[in-house]
């Protein structure tokens, strides 16, 4: 891209950016303010206001540089470093999944399936930039909360967004699913935001996917590895009447009802996220229930 000096005003660099980021996303021009607001180290808000002001010629390279980055793919989130999830702004570099909007659905959920006395105890599994227990954590300060995940950069990348967002009642640890919890200490509920796409699913090769750990978007050959070692083992590790919540991708309803079933979880249920896509499943742990009905 060309960036002649007398072009160089906010209202100009904004044209040119969203004109150059046109085939690439469905919103170039939010896009482009967003990142030229980022180079600036000012609200979007500025460059309504002082569109006529030419940014010095360090602020106009590193623009170029991530609007370039963007054509080639590189998702705004991490260009920007940072994205907000349920009201908290989280930082998130490639070694996490980017959050999504439609996993406040389970982070609603698992506080509505949360006994209302204190102190429960709560797991997340795989908690990537820590979203999911920070969210929960931020609304309720009394849980006590286990997050876990297999990657040490992942869970430095949570610990950082937990200082940043002063909350100290996540306990992190690096954890392959339950291999490192004790047990003896059950938890009033889990939850996971797991990776549950196919391995040979197209929609790798696309948009922000191609540029996230592909450790925290993959699990084998129909996506349910993770899904399935979760529901076997998660009984263990749950009070009597505690809740299995997880996300699944939007045709895994049935077949992640069906595992809850077989290990003998209750009240199971599929749940559909704002664009009527199943999303969530869940299921009550009883394990006197679950004992006779192997039993049979
Ligand atoms: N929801 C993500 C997507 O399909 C996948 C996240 C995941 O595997 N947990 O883009």
């Amino acid at each position: 891209m060309h960036w002649p000096m007398n072009e160089s005003a906010i209202r100009n660099l904004i044209r040119s950016a969203s004109a150059g980021l046109a085939t690439v996303t469905e919103a170039p021009q939010l896009e482009a303010e967003l990142l030229l607001a980022h180079c600036l180290n000012k609200p979007r808000s500025y460059l309504y206001t002082w569109p006529e002001r030419v940014p010095d010629t360090n602020q106009c390279q590193r623009f170029q540089q991530q609007v370039q980055a963007r054509q080639q793919g590189w998702p705004v989130a991490y260009l920007l470093g940072e994205r907000e999830f349920m009201g908290l702004r989280l930082q998130v570099t490639p070694a996490t999944l980017i959050p999504r909007p439609e996993t406040e659905l389970l982070v609603e959920q698992a506080l509505l399936h949360l006994p209302v006395q204190a102190p429960a105890r709560v797991l997340e599994l795989g908690t990537g930039s820590g979203a999911i227990a920070l969210a929960m954590a931020h609304v309720r300060p009394d849980l006590q909360i286990t997050a876990t995940d297999i990657s040490g950069d992942a869970l430095n990348m949570a610990q950082h967004n937990a200082r940043q967002l002063g909350i100290s009642t996540v306990n992190f640890l690096a954890s392959d699913w339950f291999s490192a919890l004790p047990a003896g200490m059950p938890f009033a509920l889990i939850v996971a935001n797991p990776p549950y796409i196919a391995a040979a699913d197209p929609h790798l090769e696309q948009g922000d996917l191609r540029f996230e750990p592909q450790m925290a978007l993959v699990s084998g050959a129909d996506g349910l590895d993770a899904i399935r070692t979760i529901v076997q083992q998660a009984g263990r590790y749950l009070t009597p009447g505690g809740w299995l919540l997880f996300e699944h991708g939007f045709d895994q309803g049935p077949a992640c009802c069906k595992l809850l079933q077989q290990a003998g979880y209750q009240a199971v249920d599929c749940l559909r996220d704002m664009a009527g896509l199943d999303r969530i499943s869940l299921g009550q742990h009883f394990p006197l229930r679950q004992a006779l009905q192997s039993a049979g």
